[in-house]
């Protein structure tokens, strides 16, 4: 290793420490040691320093401990000049920056609080670019997606491209991938993040390219959200640092693109990540530094042409990517997921604002009416459209020996995403109240209706061929016969609601298991039965069942629920015998309906949280896009952080929107008429079924009768407003026995 990039780097090291101790000594002086220290709604403190150091800092004075071990950290000078071919001391030189550069970031939330935007999209209108620590809601949403490899990984971008143009380049080939990109620091004041912006790409986690922040500090954002998935997903404690860096070098393929002449400081950081296992590779000439078993592989690659940068950072990290390949003339994959398209980009929109008919179903037709691959139009093309409107009737003819009616609104459901993965198309809502914009740039690209067939075609076989043989498309922008086809699927859709809609747990036999998230929650078991969904929302009873069905060894698998062992609780023989096994011997008792007795588990990914509230003699639920407080004296991120990775909590559980509204919600502790406090934007978006519910339990005004958080955020602030619309909660029997 060369001397010269060991001594910048230490260096490098101890200018970041000595900034930091500046930086929190006047901070200190100006606000005091009990100053709130925090990132914006997490449960994980300051994530890098509490995840190594076990510290869960809380104020400015707590600080001081995390400065005082990046300061032990620091090698003496004097071993500079006869530096030692081993990596040890400048590891510890790159640690020390990096918690030293946490604090700074913190204090930087209190400083100038609008300096990071708390959102998970950029506003470049207002100037908000920078998103700073990714809330925890965001976390979770985002950091699942590394561990179930739907992210393969994540460029971490410091510095900026010789040119706007080049930046787009480099950050689209990363999105064809499916990797993120976190974007920090600054080339003599351009960061690639304005590059991106500049040269008309859409920035923010959406579309998986991320800015953190326009200093080498905010490096730290990326770091720390790799420390959270270890904690969250990986079930690492913290503290316990060599696990937490060797979950992090084992698991989460990530590395570092230093773009533009690296700073001593920028060294100080590269040697840091080198201990998560991150290499770094520039396009620069700088010293490199070669395996010594930290790594796999180079620690340090220079001179890389910025056109070979994706190639070789995958091979340096050892990553496996795949390009999906649909024969559209767009880029095609999950980071244009989430990807919108402004008013003005528009080249024709269906559905939405231009109130034309949309309609999307997916059928089942005899096998000699289906010709495979066919697409068909019927009625304009886009480049035929005047005004920028037309209608569209999206119908997919499905045949198959295997396939049975139950899988129609599975395939349909697939709608959504498939088209979204297309650059230049956005889809949003289902069935006939869908939305689909096409833009300019992608029209200019040759992108035609026909290219809605060939993905719809190309990827449900790809994802569903083993349950049925043929598929073609039509696609219908004749108003007229647009109508008559949304008319004819609105039948359809109604018969498919009441079917599971009339179905009971009493009158089932059998339930469905999902395992899916045991890849991060390994004891965590979500039985699913017809009035009880799983708790992320995703699968309901018949998903399962058509699941199961499409793939019998996959996640999720029949369980027959035996002997009833308690009606109201609902407890059953047969789940707990499964859930039991399945849980690894973790679970042995579940109550599908409590919450208080042996409730069912939670893995983080429950749409809801409820919880009790001894004082009101009831329980509140919160859901996951309300950041604030609530009665719990808990915020949504803090109840998922101590109850998720699969274990029971008596007192709370994890359950889906849908599930409050459904018959059976914890009718063991009393049921609906327990629920005295939920957000309001979640009462207003379960308004309509909860007045029904409401109806059901013969108290048309209940849904009136629950506090959200403009009465109050505490039990004894909503308290005397419960007693006032005489909540029924108040009368039950105590909550807890
Ligand atoms: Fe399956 Fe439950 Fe995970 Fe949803 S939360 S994917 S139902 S295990
Ligand atoms: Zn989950």
């Amino acid at each position: 290793m060369s001397k010269l990039v060991a001594f910048a780097a230490i260096q490098g090291g101890y200018n970041i420490v000595q900034k930091a101790e500046g930086v929190y000594a006047r901070a200190l002086e100006k606000y005091g040691p009990d100053k709130k220290l925090e990132f914006p709604n997490t449960a994980y403190y300051l994530p890098i320093i509490y995840s190594l150091l076990g510290l869960p800092i809380k104020t400015l004075g707590e600080a001081k401990k995390a400065l005082e071990v990046a300061r032990s950290l620091l090698p003496p000078h004097i071993k500079l000049f006869n530096y030692l071919p081993f990596l040890g001391p400048l590891l510890d030189a790159g640690m020390a920056a990096i918690l030293a550069e946490e604090v700074v970031e913190a204090i930087r939330y209190v400083e100038d609080p609008d300096f990071y935007y708390v959102s998970e999209d950029v506003d470049v209108e207002k100037g908000k670019i920078w998103l700073g620590a990714a809330e925890d809601s965001v976390f979770r949403k985002r950091g699942v997606q590394f561990v179930d490899g739907s992210a393969p990984g994540f460029a971490a971008i410091v510095g900026a491209a010789p040119s706007p143009e080049a930046a787009k380049e480099l950050a689209l080939e990363y999105q064809r991938r499916s990797i993120y990109v976190f974007m920090a620091a600054n080339q003599s004041g351009t960061t690639f993040s304005e590059q991106l912006i500049e040269a008309g790409v859409e920035i923010g986690w959406n579309t998986r390219l991320v800015p953190f922040g326009p200093d080498i500090s905010a490096a730290v954002f990326a770091l720390g959200f790799a420390n959270r998935a270890a904690m969250a997903f990986g079930g690492v404690k913290p503290g316990d640092y060599k696990k937490m860096l060797l979950y992090n070098k084992d698991r989460i393929f990530a590395f570092v693109n230093a773009l533009g002449e690296v700073n001593a400081e920028w060294a100080a950081n590269a040697a840091g990540v080198v201990n998560w296992g991150f290499p770094t590779l520039a396009d620069t000439d700088i010293p490199e530094i070669l395996p010594t078993g930290v790594c796999t592989y180079e620690h340090v690659v220079a001179n890389v042409p910025i056109e070979e940068m994706v190639q070789k950072s995958v091979e340096v990290r050892g990553l496996k990517t795949t390009v999906s390949t649909v024969d559209v003339p767009v880029a095609y994959g999950p980071a244009f997921e989430g990807e919108r398209i402004r008013k003005n980009d528009v080249f024709v929109e269906f559905g939405g604002g231009s109130k034309t008919v949309t309609v999307e179903w997916v059928t089942t037709k005899p096998m000699d009416e289906v010709e495979d691959g066919r697409v068909e139009i019927i009625g304009p093309d886009i480049a035929e459209v005047k005004d920028g409107k037309l209608p569209l009737a999206i119908v997919v003819e499905v045949a198959g020996r295997k396939f049975q009616e139950d899988f129609e609104p599975i395939l349909e459901r697939q709608v959504h995403h498939l088209l979204n993965y297309a650059q230049g198309v956005m889809h949003t809502g289902q069935r006939d109240i869908g939305m689909i914009r096409i833009s300019k740039d992608c029209v200019d690209k040759g992108f035609t209706l026909r290219h809605i067939g060939v993905i719809l075609h190309a990827k449900l076989h790809q994802d569903f061929g083993a349950v049925f043989d043929k598929l073609q498309v039509k696609l219908y922008t004749d108003k007229d016969k647009a109508t008559k086809i949304r008319d004819q699927a609105r039948k359809v859709y109604s018969t498919r609601d009441a079917r599971v809609e009339n179905m009971t747990d009493e009158g089932t036999e059998t339930y469905y298991s999902c395992t899916l998230c045991q890849s991060f929650a390994p004891s965590h078991v979500c039985v699913v039965s017809p009035e009880r969904t799983g708790l992320c929302g995703a699968y309901n009873w018949m998903d399962c069942k058509a699941s199961f069905e499409i793939n019998p060894t996959g996640p999720n698998q029949p369980i027959e629920k035996g002997e009833t062992l308690d009606a109201k609780l609902g407890v059953y023989k047969g789940a707990n015998d499964f859930i039991f096994k399945a849980s690894r011997q973790a679970v042995e008792n579940v109550c599908f309906y409590s919450l208080i007795n042996d409730p069912m588990t939670t893995c983080g990914c429950c749409e809801c949280i409820a919880a009790v509230l001894p004082e009101c003699n009831g329980i509140m639920t919160v859901n996951r896009d309300y950041t604030g407080e609530t009665p719990s004296g808990m915020k949504f991120s803090t109840l998922a952080g101590t109850m998720g990775g699969g274990n029971q909590s008596p007192g709370f559980v994890g359950h889906s929107k849908y599930n409050i509204i459904q018959r059976k919600f914890i009718t063991g502790d009393g049921g609906l008429k327990r629920l005295v406090w939920m957000p309001k934007a979640l009462k207003e978006e379960l308004h309509d079924r909860l007045l029904k519910r409401g109806e059901e339990i013969g108290m048309p005004d209940f849904v009136d009768r629950i506090a959200d958080e403009t009465v109050g955020i505490t039990e004894e602030e909503i308290k005397p407003w419960l007693q006032e619309k005489k909540h029924p909660a108040l009368e039950m029997e105590g909550i807890l026995g």
